[in-house]
């Protein structure tokens, strides 16, 4: 029994210059309402034919219809069932159609009275409404009022009796023993020469401008204006529900990127999430996050968004220093929006041919790149990374100033969590480097307790013999006075080496890297080993150093201090017959390396990195005949980290020499010049690879 075809597609082949009109649903819901009053006011019994779409919309209005079925005999009902409705003559009559009826779509309400008649046949623009419906759930109501309608309000009779004639063989199809009522209605109110073809076939601007069979019963301009002041303020409505709607949906998804990337305090997982949400909710064809820094040549794409049939970019390495677009959002640090890539002057120049537009253009037609935005990641001027949303086409797309914002937004909340995720990165390294400090310091408390009791104990026994033994011989007393001035001395530089030392573990020394000639720094160094050993028998010194060397860049005093350490030590180690040799080489294009090779006693390999803790002594304090305190090579290791180097010890074992190696940065300026220049004496370092020992922390 359903009918497929609607009633306002029949009545408009019918009205053939009729073009429908489009309606609010609150509009409807006023228009119907006065339609209504203006029966229940008026005299006569006219003829009456709603039909609402589903049960529940006339459930509203039963009340109205059985007041209006007290005037008239004549009221048709028409609803799609829900719970109880169904085809009755008990108040009026009502039909119960199908809800697969096409007349489940339309809002349908003819009164024909006697010197009256208005219709509305109207039928529901399905799809319309679906943005509002998408974006705002909790405003049901609004979201109603927003419902659209498509479709012919009218006072004038003919067209009136046209859809009345149209419901009623509808109704007569679903309620055929109704037949004797509807042939009653038809001959009172639907006399048959009103629906001859030709009588209603109106043009659509005569719809304003209809011609009424009874002026002073028909609506005058005031009611035009009324209806059109309610379209309009439904426009309005509409248009503020949209862009609440829109600031909703922003909210939201800002809301649901920040709440995920707090989750985390792993970088790549905030990218990761933020993309996903970001790509998920604007719908693009590709979403990338990447991590850069204004001065970087390129970047990986680690991180991507992509709709269907998108091909990934995933792990490629994207251009940024030849990139124009880079570096103009890197200029304005602000977004780029790029409508239509393809004739964009700064990717497709015409006129240049150079290499850096040509690849610019391939990625364009590789990535298949057709609108194109780019949105800088920054953190008070920073730049930290770039959120890059494609469009791939088939058409380009203009890029709306609200979704800009709204990737601005969350750029900058993605920017927040990654300055969060590196602070915390910062902080458990440096728990962990004050949890080292504290065990550090344990230790060092421990250590230097017992060095200093030592020569203290041999200080205290030496002058309570001085001062108890008043018959000691001048002999003993002056033994027991140097061992005391001995061991004072060897406080003094232990206490000056500690606090040295701990000067530099702490960080709180203030270095003044400057150009030198190593050569010059070596000559000094060993000046002061030979003024401090004016009375020693020490070893043959050879230096080997040439002043063809390039300058190097470091702190001229700490660099000194090393040399005449390593060199005190060699000459320690090494007795009077033996050879104490220093050499420089340029292995590496960023730094020389200076060795101190000695022939003496030599370092067992497993003591090669033990050498270079705090207080390390092969033979004990007590026992050693060299004197010394055990925090020379530490604080080597200290000054060279300083300066960025590296410093290791080599030897073939006890009693094959040793030789000690360090690495010192050229200054930068003489880099090109002194290129991989070798010394003479290049060819005798790092002979012992396989034994060398780099100094770690
Ligand atoms: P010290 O003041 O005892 O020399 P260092 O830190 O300078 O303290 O050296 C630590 C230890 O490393 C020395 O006591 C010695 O055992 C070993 N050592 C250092 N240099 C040499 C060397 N050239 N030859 C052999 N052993 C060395």
């Amino acid at each position: 029994m359903s009918n497929s075809t609607s009633v306002l597609t029949e009545l408009l082949q019918i009205l053939s210059h009729w073009r429908p009109q489009m309606y609010f649903k609150a509009s409807l819901t006023a228009l119907s309402h006065a339609m209504e009053d203006q029966v229940l006011a008026g005299h006569g019994s006219p003829l009456v034919i709603a039909s609402f779409q589903r049960e529940r919309f006339y459930r509203q209005e039963a009340q109205r219809y059985r007041r209006i079925a007290q005037k008239t005999d004549q009221v048709y009902v028409l609803a799609a069932p829900e719970t109880d409705f169904k085809n009755s003559s008990e108040v009026y009559e009502t039909i119960a159609f199908k809800p697969t009826d096409s007349l489940a779509q339309e809002w349908h309400l003819i009164v024909i009275a006697q010197d009256y008649a208005s219709c509305l046949v109207c039928q529901e623009r399905v799809g319309i409404n679906s943005e509002s419906e998408d974006s705002s759930n909790s405003a049901n109501s609004a979201m109603d009022s927003n419902r659209r309608f498509e479709g012919i309000w009218t006072f004038d009779r003919q067209v009136s009796q046209q859809a009345a004639d149209i419901l009623l063989k509808r109704i007569l199809a679903y309620r055929p023993e109704l037949k004797a009522k509807i042939k009653k209605a038809r001959q009172e109110y639907l006399p048959s020469t009103a629906l001859s073809k030709g009588v209603v076939n109106l043009q659509n601007n005569q719809l304003n401008n209809l011609t009424w069979d009874c002026p002073n019963k028909h609506p005058d301009p005031f009611v035009q204006r009324l209806v059109s002041y309610l379209q309009a303020g439904q426009y309005k409505l509409l248009k503020a529900n949209r862009s609440l709607a829109s600031k909703e949906h922003k909210e939201r998804l800002i809301n649901s990127v920040t709440t995920a990337i707090r989750l985390s305090l792993d970088p790549e997982e905030i990218l990761h999430l933020a993309v996903q949400k970001l790509g998920e909710g604007l719908g693009v064809c590709r979403c990338l996050v990447y991590r850069c820094r204004e001065t970087d040549t390129t970047a990986r794409i680690q991180h991507e968004f992509l709709n269907a049939g998108i091909a990934s970019i995933k792990g490629e390495s994207w251009p940024l220093r030849n990139n124009p677009l880079f570096q103009e959002v890197v200029e304005l640090q602000d977004a780029l929006m790029i409508e239509d890539a393809n004739n964009d002057p700064r990717i497709f120049n015409r006129t240049t041919s150079d290499s850096d537009s040509k690849s610019l253009q391939s990625l364009v037609t590789k990535c298949s790149i057709l609108s194109w935005l780019l949105v800088p990641i920054l953190y008070r001027g920073r730049l930290l990374g770039m959120l890059e949303l494609h469009h791939c086409g088939p058409d380009p797309v203009a890029w709306k100033d609200e979704d800009v914002a709204l990737v601005n937004a969350i750029a900058t909340q993605i920017g927040v969590a990654l300055i969060q995720a590196e602070a915390y990165a910062n902080l458990q390294d440096l728990n962990e480097q004050l949890e080292a400090l504290d065990r550090t310091r344990s230790n060092l408390v421990a250590i230097t307790g017992h060095e200093l009791r030592t020569p203290l104990s041999t200080i205290q026994v030496c002058l309570e013999s001085l001062a108890t033994e008043p018959d000691m011989s001048p002999e003993l007393r002056q033994v027991m006075l140097n061992t005391a001035l001995q061991d004072a001395e060897r406080m003094r530089k232990l206490v000056q080496d500690f606090l040295t030392l701990s000067q530099l573990e702490s960080g709180r020394v203030e270095w003044h890297p400057e150009p030198l000639d190593l050569a010059e720094c070596v000559e000094l160094s060993l000046s002061n080993v030979k003024a401090r050993n004016r009375d020693s028998n020490l070893p043959n010194i050879k230096n080997l150093v040439t002043s063809e060397l390039p300058l190097i860049q470091a702190d001229g005093e700490w660099l000194v201090e090393v040399l005449a350490k390593l060199l005190d030590n060699a000459c320690k180690f090494t007795s009077p017959q033996g050879r104490v040799t220093i050499e420089v080489s340029s292995t590496h294009p960023a730094s020389l390396e200076v060795t101190v090779a000695d022939t003496g006693r030599g370092i067992e390999p497993n003591r090669l990195e033990t050498v270079f803790d705090r207080f390390y002594q092969e033979e004990g304090a007590l026992r050693r005949s060299t004197g010394g305190t055990g925090l020379g090579l530490a604080i080597c290791r200290q000054i060279v980290q300083g300066w960025g180097g590296e410093i290791w010890a080599e030897s073939d074992g006890k009693d094959l020499g040793s030789q000690f190696h360090f690495t010192v940065p050229i200054f930068l300026d003489t880099i090109p010049h002194k290129k991989n220049k070798k010394t003479s004496s290049a060819k005798t370092t790092k002979t012992k690879k396989t034994t060398r020992r780099r100094s770690s922390k």
